[in-house]
């Protein structure tokens, strides 16, 4: 098997902030951001794919395992042919996926996951909160609808927090994600802080 990708995953709810804490992690140097649902938000609603996601996340659902993982294994490989994404540099921090517990099994063949970040909210009106200001703000259909805010979080229990116990129970580390942005993303840092550094180390003595 070839070396899988070194990974983190930013793990939680709708609405638990990981959009807003992967982007300011992606932003440091040594750190690769993919977020799955900004992905396919940035893919044209005319194409096949497009269309598939539309159709998915305007009701709350989740677009299909094969498809998304095929979409992200794509990806991935685009980025690392245009060098955005360096494996032997970066850290890969994935926010969103695997979102399914048949979509963490299919990407054990591909990533090493070193740790996973559960952003927790025990405030639930408050994330539908956040949920609904960021419909207004960014123009997400998915968030705007009362209905399919519900449906999301339906979704989130039943087929996404499984993925928690698909990984080992000490490399899941869970962060309070009602600090202030900078609070919550302190305590992130101390969290993947070691294993950058780590990562650097083993590179740097192989190269
Ligand atoms: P997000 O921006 O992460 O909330 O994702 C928006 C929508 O994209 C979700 O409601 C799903 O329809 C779709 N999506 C994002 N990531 C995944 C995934 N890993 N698996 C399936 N669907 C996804």
């Amino acid at each position: 098997m070839t070396e899988r990708y070194r990974t983190v995953l930013l793990f939680g709810a709708p609405g638990a902030g990981k959009g807003t804490q992967g982007k300011i992690l992606g932003a440091i140097p040594g750190f690769y951001h993919f977020a799955c649902g900004d992905v396919f938000r940035s893919i044209d609603i005319k194409s096949e794919l497009g269309r598939i996601f539309y159709d998915y996340s305007s009701r709350g659902e989740l677009v299909p395992d094969e498809v998304t993982v095929k979409m992200w294994a794509q990806n991935i490989r685009a980025h690392t042919i245009l060098s955005d994404y360096k494996p032997n540099d970066d850290l890969m921090i994935l926010d969103g996926i695997p979102r399914t517990v048949p979509q963490a099994k299919i990407m054990d063949q591909h990533i090493d996951v070193l740790k996973v970040v559960h952003l927790v909210c025990k405030d639930q009106e408050k994330m539908f909160e956040r949920l609904r200001r960021r419909a207004l703000k960014e123009n997400r259909f998915d968030d705007a609808d009362e209905k399919v805010i519900r449906r999301r979080w339906a979704v989130y229990e039943k087929e996404t927090k499984p993925v928690l116990d698909h990984y080992p129970a000490d490399r899941v580390v869970e962060v309070d994600s009602m600090g202030s942005p900078a609070r919550v993303m302190h305590d992130i840092l101390e969290i993947v802080e070691p294993i950058q550094t780590q990562h650097f180390k083993r590179f740097g003595e192989d190269d």
